[in-house]
């Protein structure tokens, strides 16, 4: 597969290019046209894969402008510190020219330098559970926008026992979502959390 096959704007087709990224990887191929047709994905794939991508290209790429300072559009929800901070890093690479905000949240840290940046304007939001569920508390993300939820790593963010937090986040999202699932493995604990919060997903498997 190619990238211009894939339904991708010029300008991202000239991010990809400018980043070195010359082919699509088979979880890119598989996941970019779902996701961008609108319909919820459920993607077994491990890390490594390109799967970081898969994802936050659609996302940009659905972007729609609504101006400084309105409320995030996708929330990704993540295992780790670690891996909020490679999810944002990929994110803003693959955001080239445009101005879309790209903020972390995550626990460990203090919580009022992330306040002050989601006050100045988060497009979307990489955390992890706890954390993004202590901002919605305290009113610093607000969900009423949302366009798209991610859970990347479903399976270990689960086993690190995030359930409840993840649960009570997506009870609180838009009922109208794209609701976006990747996970190394299917077990039914993943299962389970489709079946209960997602919308017809499309399952891919790499
Ligand atoms: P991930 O599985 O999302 O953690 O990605 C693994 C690594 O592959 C990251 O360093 C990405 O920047 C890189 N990557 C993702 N997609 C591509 C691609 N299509 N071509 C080259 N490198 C890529």
């Amino acid at each position: 597969a190619r990238f211009d096959e894939l339904g991708l704007s010029e300008s991202m087709l000239a991010t990809l290019d400018s980043i070195g990224y010359e082919t699509p990887s088979p979880v890119q191929a598989g996941v970019i046209p779902v996701a961008l047709s609108g319909r919820d994905v459920l993607g077994q794939a491990r890390t490594g894969t390109g799967k970081t991508a898969s994802f936050a290209i659609p996302i940009l790429e659905t972007m729609e402008d609504r101006g400084k300072g309105a409320p995030p559009q996708a929330i990704v929800l993540v295992p780790t510190r670690e891996l909020a901070v490679q999810v944002t890093g990929e994110f803003q690479r693959l955001c080239g020219e445009r101005k879309v905000r790209c903020v972390a949240v995550y626990g460990g840290k203090p919580i009022k330098a992330q306040i002050s940046k989601l006050e100045r304007g988060a497009d979307v939001v990489i955390g992890t559970p706890g954390r993004v569920l202590d901002h919605i508390g305290r009113r610093t993300i607000d969900l009423k926008s949302l366009r798209v939820v991610v859970l990347d790593e479903a399976d270990r963010m689960l086993d690190i026992g995030f359930r409840p937090d993840i649960e009570k986040i997506l009870r609180q999202c838009p009922d109208r979502r794209q609701t976006l699932l990747l996970s190394a493995t299917v077990a039914p604990p993943v299962k389970r959390l489709a079946e209960r919060y997602m919308h017809e997903p499309t399952m891919l498997d790499f």
